[in-house]
């Protein structure tokens, strides 16, 4: 399989080389220049399939020869095996409510899915390579911890998590600084989300520094988080016991989860909508429902992961509405990036083919979660709930909520609504007491690349 870029179509370059970039070299996404579509037997062939099986028959198809089938299928396997559930998801169906339960791996978000994939496929990676890597991510506050527990004890590799001081759970926060491995560095920036981001992309962008270091991400843009969440999809669709078009509603940030939905549906799942659930910072809603795709500032909520205003995936859509135009990309790249752009009709049209999209506010978070308590017996967490909101609001029934995180991750929400504390897994417990180890610096892009080469491999 051969990946260009979103603001260059004319590159050709394998997995291996855009798993280990992460972003194309002038600031693009990237995609496979085609995409395999599914007859109705062969998504037929799949639907028996273990959760293992099944995403190795999928992901296999973008992998190329990075490795052989064999060797994928050993690597899904070792990745999921750190997972509570033994399908890894868990569906769960209570009357008219249908969740699928995506937290059951070690850091108790649907990050986890991915990333010990994309651990795994660094550790197969360098055991043929003498190449030292290191990992360079931002984080809302799942993805870190995910990412740290993937990468952690792994040799010639190093990872450096950047968070927004003080905007994400002490959970959050506790899962990824108590880790001890010499590893993981831990960077709280003074600053929002959308700065740590922005930090990770500058230092991409600048080559001599992300040359010199060996420089790798595994931000929501990287494309094997994407391959490895279309593989719930399918697997859910399996398991619904009906041959109906299936709905998801999908709590949403950086448009990663969402999107690996609509890969889905372009590879032929039979997809009806995706429900694009967003709390205040409500972009994507604002884009999807009228075209208007001005970012304000970032308001800090009770669903901190999904706190963001640079939604950096929907580039990946926008080059397929726009036919694989790569011109008309970096044009739009940059109204955004002054913050005048607007979807003109036509492309408004054909992603509302696809997506609908819904916001909710604070109150109707903590409503929504104590309803749930109420009517199902089932504690959700704020950001599953913003999904779980979304469907009433649009007033329809059969959709799938995806649930992005365990509960326990937000007890201070939780309390709010429904003055119920919800405790750690026993085996997470420990990490309440520990010693946190992390640096705080200002927002500031020198001091911190100076920071990291002292401390790169
Ligand atoms: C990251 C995250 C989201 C948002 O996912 P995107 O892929 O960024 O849209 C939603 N919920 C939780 C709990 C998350 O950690």
């Amino acid at each position: 399989m051969e990946y260009f870029s979103t603001r260059n179509n004319h590159i050709s370059l394998s997995f291996e080389n855009i798993f280990l970039k992460g972003l194309s070299d002038e600031g693009g996404l990237f995609l496979p220049k085609k995409i395999k579509k599914f007859s109705n037997n062969e998504l037929l062939s799949l639907k028996e399939l273990s959760y293992e099986d099944l995403a190795t028959e999928i992901i296999s198809i973008f992998t190329g020869n990075f490795c052989s089938k064999k060797q994928l299928k050993e690597i899904v396997k070792k990745s999921y095996s750190t997972f509570s559930e033994k399908d890894v998801v868990k569906l769960r169906k209570i009357d008219d409510l249908q969740i699928l339960e995506l937290f059951h791996g070690p850091t108790l978000a649907f990050k986890d899915v991915a990333m010990q994939l994309i651990g795994n496929f660094y550790e197969y990676f360098l055991s043929k390579n003498s190449n030292k890597i290191n990992i360079i991510v931002a984080t809302s506050g799942d993805t870190g911890a995910a990412a740290i527990d993937a990468i952690k004890g792994k040799e010639n590799i190093n990872i450096f998590v950047l968070h927004p001081h003080n905007k994400i759970s002490p959970v959050q926060r506790m899962l990824m600084t108590t880790n001890k491995s010499k590893n993981i560095f831990n960077i709280a920036i003074n600053g929002n989300f959308d700065d740590c981001q922005n930090l990770v992309k500058q230092m991409f962008a600048d080559r001599s520094f992300s040359k010199a270091i060996n420089m790798s991400g595994v931000n929501s843009i990287n494309w094997a988080r994407i391959i490895a969440q279309t593989v719930y999809y399918f697997f859910c669709y399996f398991r619904i016991e009906n041959n109906e078009k299936i709905s998801f509603s999908v709590p949403t940030g950086n448009f990663g989860d969402v999107y690996a939905g609509y890969l889905a549906k372009k590879m032929g799942l039979p997809i009806d909508k995706l429900l694009v659930a967003t709390n205040e910072n409500d972009i994507l809603h604002r884009a999807i429902s009228k075209g208007d795709y001005k970012a304000n500032q970032v308001k800090e909520t009770i669903s901190p992961s999904m706190d963001i205003q640079v939604a950096s995936n929907f580039e990946r859509l926008l080059f397929q509405i726009y036919d694989n135009n790569s011109e008309k990309i970096i044009e739009i790249m940059k109204d955004i990036k002054n913050n005048e752009f607007n979807l003109d009709e036509i492309a408004l049209k054909k992603i509302q083919k696809d997506f609908l999209s819904e916001s909710l506010n604070e109150k109707e978070i903590l409503e929504i979660i104590k309803n749930v308590y109420k009517n199902y017996k089932v504690v959700i967490d704020p950001h599953t709930a913003i999904g779980v909101g979304a469907v009433k609001k649009i007033k329809k029934n059969n959709f799938v909520v995806l649930a992005t995180a365990h509960p326990c991750k937000f007890p201070n929400a939780i309390f709010k609504s429904i003055e119920k504390k919800v405790d750690l897994p026993n085996h997470l417990k420990g990490i309440l007491n520990q010693k946190e180890e992390y640096k705080v610096f200002q927002n500031d892009l020198e001091s911190l690349k100076s920071y990291i080469k002292n401390n790169c491999k």
